[in-house]
């Protein structure tokens, strides 16, 4: 029996590179569903090519396009975003791959939990707006939540075989992204095209603008707290502008691990496709002999003021976490739009985190309604 795997955001970067590692691997992996927001060519495309049994078009303006598209083809074809949540319910997924961006993965990640779908987790804002409420689903629903983020891959697999209360810290690397070095008085006028053109990886533009504010760092940090139950004070952050090491352990008696390959994502999706195994993969090898040095060094929180409000937020609790990513949602939003500039992305996330209404032991209701305050006062702040 083949694996069956459900593609949320089948069009993006995660999900063409899953696409890719199911190609590779179709003698024990097929495609069950595909979704996407508005790519209907490319969505179309895919289907045709893998044959899921449905399919989902967020951008109900193009549903009837791809309905008529996959007509022949004997594919079932939905239109809207609840369609993505309701379908969890119908499909006989065995893995749902949470590849969409931002705060609309939250809802498709909780149905899928709750009609029991192991989660191959890349969507990381799924976990920083409610990184409780859905740890304490997956446990109440004994569903695995594997990362797919190459840095909490790593995580995991260095856990792997080890126990809980051995762990002293987590180490996870960044690679510094494009501005690392860079001082505030350097990031004046930075442009858009220069913050999207990030040095090792290649990402959709909300991640890759999050690189390089290092707010993406942020981002895992919260992710890593909620997937490895580690306190704000284990967690640790080292600049490795090679992105060979993809993050570490530290244990209690001193000794580190370390996960390392070269960077692609490809790895960490197999990865969560196959956990507890390791299948064969023609993925290329590092090669020691090639490589000249890794280094490491400290990040520039004061500069990259989005990794200490992430911290900031992470202590704070409650809804601190969901209210700092709806104003990050907004404010790169603006940024991709020329509305404001590069530095003003900190600052805006920073009045929302002063700003929207706390609150201590928030519902699945308050973090909805959280997101729509913050959202709106991010708003109100754009020029
Ligand atoms: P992309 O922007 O490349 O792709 C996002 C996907 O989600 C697309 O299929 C898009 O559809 C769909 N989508 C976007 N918004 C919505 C919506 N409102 N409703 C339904 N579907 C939507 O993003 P990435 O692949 O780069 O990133 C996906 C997630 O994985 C993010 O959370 C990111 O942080 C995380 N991640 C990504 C990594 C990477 O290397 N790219 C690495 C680690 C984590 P359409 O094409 O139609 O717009
Ligand atoms: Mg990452």
């Amino acid at each position: 029996m083949k694996k069956k795997i459900a593609i949320l955001g089948s069009t993006g970067s995660i999900g063409t590179q899953a696409l890719e590692v199911i190609s590779e691997q179709s003698a024990t992996l097929e495609v069950e569903v595909l979704t996407a927001n508005s790519n209907s060519d490319l969505l179309i495309q895919q289907a045709i090519e893998y044959k899921p049994n449905h399919v989902v078009i967020a951008d109900e303006s193009k549903y009837l396009a791809v309905k008529e598209a996959l007509m022949p083809h004997d594919i079932k074809v939905y239109g809207g975003s609840r369609a993505i949540e309701e379908l969890m319910g119908i499909t006989s997924a065995d893995i749902v791959l949470t590849a969409m961006v931002g705060y609309s993965g939250l809802k498709p990640t909780i149905a899928a939990v709750k009609n029991k779908k192991r989660i191959a987790l890349a969507n990381k804002e799924t976990l920083v707006v409610a990184g409780e409420i859905i740890t304490d689903l997956c446990a109440q629903h004994k569903v695995p939540l594997i990362p797919v983020d190459s840095e909490h891959s790593a995580i995991f697999q260095c856990l792997v075989g080890e126990a809980e209360q051995s762990v002293e810290k987590i180490i996870l690397t960044a690679s510094g992204g494009p501005f690392r070095g860079k001082k505030t008085s350097d990031l004046l006028e930075v442009t858009k095209a220069q913050a999207l053109k990030h040095p090792n990886w290649s990402m959709g533009a909300k991640i890759t603008i999050d690189s390089a504010t290092l707010m993406n760092k942020g981002l895992e940090v919260i992710e890593a707290k909620w997937l490895f139950g580690v306190e704000a004070d284990q967690i640790e952050v080292v600049v490795h502008p090679q992105s060979i090491i993809h993050s570490m352990v530290s244990f209690k008696d001193s000794s580190i691990k370390a996960q390392m390959g070269l960077p692609d994502m490809k790895l960490p999706i197999h990865y969560a496709f196959f956990f507890p195994n390791r299948v064969e993969a023609s993925f290329k090898r590092l090669s020691f002999k090639e490589m000249s040095n890794l280094t490491f060094e400290e990040p520039d929180k004061e500069t990259f003021r989005n990794l200490a409000l992430a911290f900031e937020a992470m202590k704070r609790g409650g809804n601190a976490a969901c209210i700092l990513n709806a104003a990050n949602e907004i404010a790169v939003e603006a940024f991709l739009q020329d509305r404001i500039k590069f530095l003003q992305i900190a600052a805006l996330n920073e009045a929302c985190l002063e700003k929207v209404s706390f609150i201590g032991k928030p519902s699945i209701e308050d973090y909805v309604a959280t997101d729509v305050e913050a959202r709106k006062f991010a708003l109100s702040l754009l020029p």
